[in-house]
C-alpha cells in the first residue's frame, strides 16, 4: 500500500512526478484520491438519434479513418463508425498519432458533443474507449478527478483503476463490523470501489456517507483521548467560601441575566473539579462575557490564587484593567496591567509583584506570556477574544501555572458543528441572551454619493450628546498605508467640522498615546473617533452609539460584525452605517446580510454559506482539523452521529481498541502539536 505510485502498472517516474503535485505518492494515496463529482455518460445512443448539440455516448464499429485539412494548421482526424442505424464521424483536432489506434473493424465508444452538418454526423469526442475494455471513461456514471498539467484525466483515471484492481483487497477495515452494521454503511473495499466507478449516484453517496463517517469517527476518537489525558492531569480545585464572589455581585450596577448565571454555574463547577477546565464561552458582541471572566477570577483569588485575563490588543487590556481595576478595589483584588507602555523598571516591578504574589489579578495582552513573567500560583487563565490569539498562544498562558484552569472566550460565534470541530478539545459554553433592553442596532447600507447624509447624521447625534466611531476602510497591503489612510481621513473630517473634537487611533501609535485617547474618548472629550481596526475587539464605550465603516464591503461579515458591535452597548438607540459601492457580488451579499440580521450566530452561518467552514474568519489558524470528504455544514447530521458513537467507543474502550490506536495513529501530529502548546 505505501509502495510509491511510480511502481504501478501505467506510471512511470515522469508520471509519478506529475501525481506528486496532486500529493499523490503511494499507491494508497492514489485510491484514497476521490473524484470531485461525477459525469452521467451512460445515455448510449444509436446514431440516427442523435441531435446536434447534444453530449452523449455512442458505440460503433470502424468503418473509416480519414483526415482532412481544411485549414493549414489545421488536422482533423475523421474516424467514422457505424452502428446498425448510421455511421457517426468522431473528430479529433490536430491529434494525427491517434490514425494508428483506430483500427478498422474494431469497437469503440465516443462520448462528446454531436454536430450535424448537411448529412454528415460529426462527434467531437471528448473521450473514446474500445469496447473489449471494461468502460471506466464511457458508458457509465464517470469519476472526475481535479488533474493537473501535462496529467490527463482519462491517464490518471485509469491509473486509479489500475491501482483499485491490484490493490483493493489489501486494504483492511477499519471500522469495527458491528458499528457498520448499525449504521447501515458500506464495508471499505466496497466503499473506495463505488466512490471511484460506482453503478449509480446513491451508492457513491452512501460510500461518500461510510468515508465521512470514518473521518468524523477518528477524529472524535483521537480529541477525546486528548481530551481525557488532559482531565487526568491533576487540577487544582478552586472553591472558595463564597464570600467575595457575594460582595462582587452585590456591587455589580446590575442583575446577572439568565444566560450569565447559566455559564457561571458551568464555570464554577469546572473550577471546584479536581481537574483542569478548558472551556469556551462563546457569546456575541456585548453579551456581557467580561463579567463571567471577573467572576472567574474573583473565584480564583477567593481561593487563595491569582488570576489572568490575556486580551488581544493593549486598548482592550487597558480598557479590562480600568474596568476591573474599578471592580475589585472594593472588595479589595489587587490588579495589575502588564501594558507595552511600561518603563523598564516599572515593568521590573510589576513582574516582582506577580512573583510574590502581590498581585490577585494580572491583566495584560500576549506580553503576559513571556519569559520574564512567573507567577505565584495561577489558579486561572483566562483569554478573551480568543480568535485573535493563535492557538500555540492561546495554550501557552496554561502552561505558566503548572496545572492552571483555562477559559477562553470567543465573540465569534460558530455553529454547534463547528465549535465541536475546530475547539473538539474544549467545553463550549453559550451566552446566548443579550442583557435586557438592548435595542437591535439599525444599519444602512448606503453609497459613496450619499455618505454626507451619514456623516449629517452621526454630527447630530453627537450634537444631542453622543459619541461615535468613523472606522478607515481596509488597506490590506501595508499597515503603513492604513496609518497614511486613517490620518488623512482624520485631518479632513477635523478641517471640515471643527466644531467637534475627533480622536484618531491606529496600531502604530504608542501604548501611552493609545491610552490617552481611550481615556478621552471614554469621558467624551474626544466626541468621534477616527479609527482602523484597532478597535475592532472588545472596546466598550456604552454612550458611542453611531458608528460609521468606511468601504464596508472591503471587510468580512464576521469582521463586520465585530466592528459593529462597538455600539449598540447602552440605553441609546444605535445605528449603523456601511459606506462604499462594492465592487462585487459578495460585497453586496454582505452588505445586505449585515443590514438584515444583527445576530452574530445567524451572520456566521451566512458566512459559513458563502464561505465555507475554512475560511470562516477565525478559525482558520485555530487548528482547524482538516478533513478530506466531510463537509461539516453538509454533513452535520454524521458529524452528530459519530459523535454519539465516539462517545460510545471510549467508553468502552476495551472492546474496541483497535480503531482507537488507529485514530490516535493518524492525527498524533495535531495532537501532539496541541500537547506541546
Ligand atoms: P462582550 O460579551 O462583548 O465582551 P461586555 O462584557 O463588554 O460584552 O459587555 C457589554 C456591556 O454590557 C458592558 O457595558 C457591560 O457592562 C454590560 N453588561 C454586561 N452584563 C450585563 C447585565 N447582566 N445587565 C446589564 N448590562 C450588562
Ligand atoms: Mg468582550
Amino acid at each position: 500500500m505505501d509502495i510509491p505510485v511510480q511502481y504501478l502498472k501505467g506510471v512511470g517516474p515522469q508520471k509519478a512526478k506529475l501525481l506528486q503535485k496532486l500529493k499523490i505518492e503511494t499507491i494508497k494515496d492514489l485510491i484514497f484520491y476521490f473524484p470531485k463529482r461525477y459525469e452521467d455518460r451512460s445515455f448510449l445512443k444509436k446514431v440516427s438519434e442523435l441531435k446536434s448539440d447534444e453530449i452523449t455516448t455512442v458505440l460503433g464499429k470502424i468503418v473509416e479513418v480519414k483526415e482532412i485539412t481544411p485549414k493549414t494548421k489545421l488536422k482533423i482526424l475523421k474516424v467514422g463508425i457505424s452502428d446498425d442505424s448510421g455511421i457517426a464521424y468522431g473528430c479529433f483536432f490536430n491529434q494525427s498519432y491517434l490514425k494508428k489506434i483506430f483500427t478498422l473493424g474494431k469497437k469503440v465508444y465516443f462520448y462528446g458533443k454531436v454536430e450535424k452538418r448537411f448529412f454528415e454526423t460529426n462527434i467531437n469526442v471528448y473521450e473514446y474507449e474500445f469496447w473489449e475494455e471494461e468502460a471506466i471513461h464511457t458508458n457509465r456514471l464517470v469519476p472526475i478527478y481535479s488533474v493537473t498539467e501535462n496529467l490527463s484525466p482519462k491517464v490518471l483515471r485509469q491509473i486509479i483503476k489500475n491501482a483499485l484492481d491490484k490493490h483493493l483487497e489489501e486494504i483492511n477495515e477499519p471500522l469495527p463490523l458491528d458499528i457498520l452494521k448499525k449504521y447501515g454503511l458500506p464495508e471499505i473495499t466496497t466503499a473506495l470501489l463505488n466512490l471511484h466507478f460506482p453503478e449509480s449516484l446513491e451508492l457513491a453517496e452512501l460510500a461518500r456517507r461510510r468515508m465521512v463517517f470514518e473521518e468524523f469517527l477518528m477524529f472524535f476518537l483521537a480529541i477525546g483521548k486528548f481530551k481525557e489525558n488532559l482531565e487526568k492531569r491533576p487540577g487544582i480545585s478552586i472553591i472558595g467560601n463564597g464570600e467575595l464572589e457575594k460582595s462582587f455581585l452585590s456591587l455589580l450596577p446590575f442583575k446577572l441575566t439568565p444566560a450569565q448565571e447559566k455559564v457561571w454555574n458551568e464555570i464554577k463547577e469546572d473550577l471546584a473539579a479536581n481537574k483542569p477546565m478548558n472551556r469556551l464561552v462563546q457569546g456575541d458582541v456585548g453579551s456581557g462575557k467580561t463579567i463571567l471572566a471577573a467572576l472567574a477570577l474573583v473565584k480564583a483569588v477567593e481561593a487563595g490564587f491569582q488570576g489572568a485575563l490575556m486580551a488581544p490588543t493593549e486598548i482592550l487590556a487597558e480598557q479590562h484593567y480600568l474596568n476591573l481595576n474599578r471592580l475589585f478595589t472594593p472588595i479589595g483584588i489587587k490588579v495589575v496591567l502588564l501594558s507595552g507602555s511600561l518603563s523598564p523598571r516599572k515593568r521590573e516591578a510589576v513582574y516582582q509583584a506577580i512573583k510574590n504574589g502581590y498581585a490577585d489579578v494580572v491583566i495584560g495582552t500576549h506580553a503576559l506570556i513571556q519569559d520574564g513573567v512567573t507567577f505565584k500560583n495561577l489558579g486561572v487563565a483566562i483569554v478573551d477574544e480568543q480568535h485573535r490569539f493563535g492557538v500555540d498562544q492561546r495554550s501557552s498562558l496554561m502552561q505558566k501555572g503548572l496545572f492552571v484552569n483555562q477559559l477562553v472566550m470567543s465573540a465569534t460565534p460558530i455553529p454547534r458543528t463547528l465549535a465541536l470541530t475546530i475547539y473538539g478539545d474544549l467545553d463550549v459554553s453559550v451566552v446566548d441572551t443579550l442583557p435586557a433592553g438592548r435595542k437591535p442596532i439599525r444599519t444602512y447600507w448606503i453609497s459613496s454619493q450619499d455618505k454626507g447624509k451619514a456623516y449629517a447624521f452621526l454630527l447630530k447625534q453627537v450634537a444631542e450628546g453622543r459619541q461615535g466611531y468613523v472606522v478607515c476602510p481596509l488597506v490590506e497591503e501595508s499597515d503603513k498605508l492604513q496609518v497614511e489612510a486613517v490620518t488623512k481621513l482624520y485631518e479632513f473630517l477635523t478641517k471640515k467640522f471643527p466644531q467637534y473634537s475627533w480622536g484618531l487611533m491606529h496600531g502604530r501609535l504608542k501604548a501611552s498615546e493609545k491610552e490617552e485617547v481611550m481615556e478621552n474618548f471614554r469621558k467624551n472629550k474626544i466626541q468621534i473617533l477616527v479609527s482602523t481596526t484597532v478597535i475592532e475587539v472588545g472596546v466598550d464605550v456604552p454612550n458611542a452609539n453611531v458608528i460609521i465603516i468606511e468601504d464596508a464591503w472591503r471587510f468580512g461579515l464576521a469582521q463586520l460584525h465585530q466592528i459593529r458591535g462597538r455600539v449598540g452597548r447602552g440605553e441609546h438607540q444605535s445605528y449603523c452605517f456601511l459606506l462604499g459601492n462594492p465592487k462585487n457580488q459578495e460585497g453586496i451579499v454582505r452588505m445586505k446580510i449585515m443590514e438584515k440580521y444583527n445576530d452574530g450566530f445567524k451572520i456566521a452561518e451566512e458566512d459559513l454559506k458563502l464561505r465555507g467552514p475554512g475560511e470562516l474568519a477565525g478559525t482558520r489558524q485555530s487548528g482547524t482539523w482538516e478533513f478530506k470528504l466531510a463537509d461539516i455544514v453538509r454533513d452535520q447530521s454524521l458529524l452528530f452521529l459519530a459523535k454519539k458513537e465516539a462517545d460510545y467507543i471510549l467508553k468502552n474502550e476495551e472492546n474496541y481498541q483497535e480503531i482507537v490506536n488507529l485514530a490516535l495513529k493518524k492525527y498524533q501530529d495535531k495532537i501532539s502539536l496541541l500537547q506541546k502548546n
